[in-house]
C-alpha cells in the first residue's frame, strides 16, 4: 500500500543528481505461480542496462541486486508492484499496488513517476459510508484497497414502545434520537477527512437517514458527495469496494469526455487551448501549460537540450532554443510532465474511448494554456 506521505517523499526525492532506479512490474496472481514476473523483472532490468553508459551501468549494479534480491524473498500481493532505489542516498521504497500497472524500468536523477501518477489520476481517493437510523460504518478506498475506520452503533429507542406516552411523543423522541445519530456520524466523517483527506463521497442506505445525512453535512463536504445509493448495512468489505470502483470508473470517464470536448472546442475557437505534441512541448517550455491531457501508453520519443532543457520532437543536432546539444531521450511523456508539474500545471490521463480520441484528434496530447 502507499502511502500519502511515501508518495510527497517520491515526488520531492533530492538525490543531489544521483540516479534513482525505478522499476513497475506485473505480479498480477495469473502470472505468480511460476513467479514469472521475477523473469520479467529481470529482463526489464537487464534491457535498461544495455541502453546506459559504462559508468551509469556500474552505478546500476547495487540498485538492481538490491531489486531482485527484495523481489525474491518477498511474497507478492496484488497487481503490481512499484519500486524505487537509489543506495548513495539510502532511498528506498517498494510497493505493492492492487491496481494493474504498465511495466518499465528507468534510471534518472529523478523516480519515473508517469506510471504513478497516472493511478493517482485515476483512483481518486474516496470514502464510503453505511448509513442508517442508528448504525454505521466508515470506509476508505484508495488505489483499489479498502480500508474500514471507525463504525458505531448509537442508542435510538424504537417509535412504538409501549408506555404512557402518547405516540407523538414517541414519534418526536425516536427522532431525535435519530438526529443525534446522524451528528455523531457527521463528526465521524469529518474527523476522516482531516485524516484522509480523501476527494470523494459516497453514502449508501436507506432513503430518509442518507437524505437526512446529505442535508446536515458541511458545505465543504456536501460538496464532495458523489453518489447516492440504497446499500446493506452489513456488506461485505469487497462488495463495498466493487460499489466505489464503479462509480469512481463512472466518474472519471464522464469528466474525461468533458474535459476532452472543453479541449477541442477550445483549441477549434483558437482560445487557450493546444492539440498534438508540437505545440504542447512549445507550450510547456513557455510554462504556458495549465493542464495537461495525455493519452493512457502513449510513448514519444525527441531530443532535450543538454544546456537548457529544451524538448523537441525533431532529430537537429542542436537545440532550437539556445543552440546547445541536444541528446535523443525516449520518455518524452515523463519530461514533459515533469515539466508541467514544475511550473504548477496538472496532469490528466485519459483511458478508454476519450484515450482514443484524443489520439486521433491530436496524436494522444493535448493541453489548456494560461494564455494565447
Ligand atoms: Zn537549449
Amino acid at each position: 500500500m502507499l502511502r500519502r506521505r511515501e508518495l510527497e517523499e517520491l515526488m520531492s526525492l533530492d538525490t543531489g543528481g544521483r540516479p534513482v532506479l525505478s522499476l513497475y512490474v506485473d505480479i498480477r496472481p495469473q502470472l505468480q505461480p511460476e513467479r514469472a514476473y521475477l523473469a520479467a523483472a529481470k529482463s526489464l532490468l537487464s534491457d535498461l542496462a544495455d541502453t546506459l553508459d559504462e559508468d551509469a551501468r556500474e552505478r546500476l549494479e547495487p540498485e538492481r541486486q538490491r531489486a531482485q534480491g527484495w523481489l525474491e524473498e518477498n511474497r507478492p500481493t496484488g497487481r503490481s508492484l512499484a519500486l524505487f532505489s537509489c543506495s548513495p542516498v539510502g532511498f528506498w521504497q517498494a510497493h505493492y499496488l492492487a491496481v494493474p500497472v504498465r511495466q518499465h524500468a528507468a534510471f534518472e536523477t529523478t523516480p519515473y513517476l508517469t506510471p504513478l501518477l497516472d493511478l493517482l489520476d485515476e483512483y481518486e481517493r474516496t470514502a464510503v459510508v453505511l448509513v442508517d437510523k442508528e448504525k454505521a460504518r466508515l470506509f476508505t478506498v484508495f488505489l483499489g484497497e479498502i480500508e474500514e475506520h471507525k463504525g458505531f452503533k448509537d442508542f435510538v429507542p424504537g417509535k412504538h414502545d409501549q408506555g404512557g406516552w402518547s405516540q407523538m411523543n414517541y414519534q418526536r423522541h425516536h427522532e431525535e434520537h435519530v438526529y443525534e445519530h446522524l451528528k455523531d456520524v457527521v463528526g465521524a466523517i469529518q474527523e476522516l477527512q482531516r485524516d484522509q483527506a480523501w476527494d470523494r463521497l459516497i453514502l449508501s442506505g436507506p432513503e430518509e437517514p442518507v437524505t437526512a445525512l446529505h442535508g446536515m453535512l458541511p458545505e465543504s463536504l456536501s460538496g464532495l458527495v458523489v453518489d447516492t445509493f440504497p446499500g446493506a448495512m452489513y456488506a461485505r468489505d469487497s462488495d463495498v469496494l466493487r460499489w466505489a470502483l464503479d462509480v469512481n470508473e463512472r466518474l472519471e470517464r464522464e469528466a474525461e469526455v468533458r474535459l476532452l470536448e472543453e479541449l477541442l472546442g477550445t483549441a477549434a475557437a483558437g482560445h487557450t487551448a493546444v492539440q498534438g505534441a508540437e505545440n504542447v512541448l512549445d507550450a510547456a517550455w513557455q510554462a504556458n501549460v495549465q493542464k495537461l491531457l495525455l493519452s493512457e501508453g502513449l510513448d514519444l520519443s525527441g531530443t532535450q537540450c543538454e544546456a537548457c532543457g529544451h524538448l523537441d520532437l525533431s532529430e537537429r543536432d542542436r537545440c532550437p532554443a539556445c543552440g546547445g546539444k541536444v541528446a535523443r531521450v525516449g520518455d518524452m511523456v515523463e519530461r514533459v510532465a515533469h515539466r508541467v508539474l514544475e511550473a504548477g500545471g496538472s496532469l490528466e490521463f485519459l483511458h478508454g474511448a476519450p484515450s482514443d480520441k484524443l489520439r486521433e484528434t491530436s496524436g494522444g496530447v493535448g493541453a489548456f494554456t494560461r494564455h494565447l
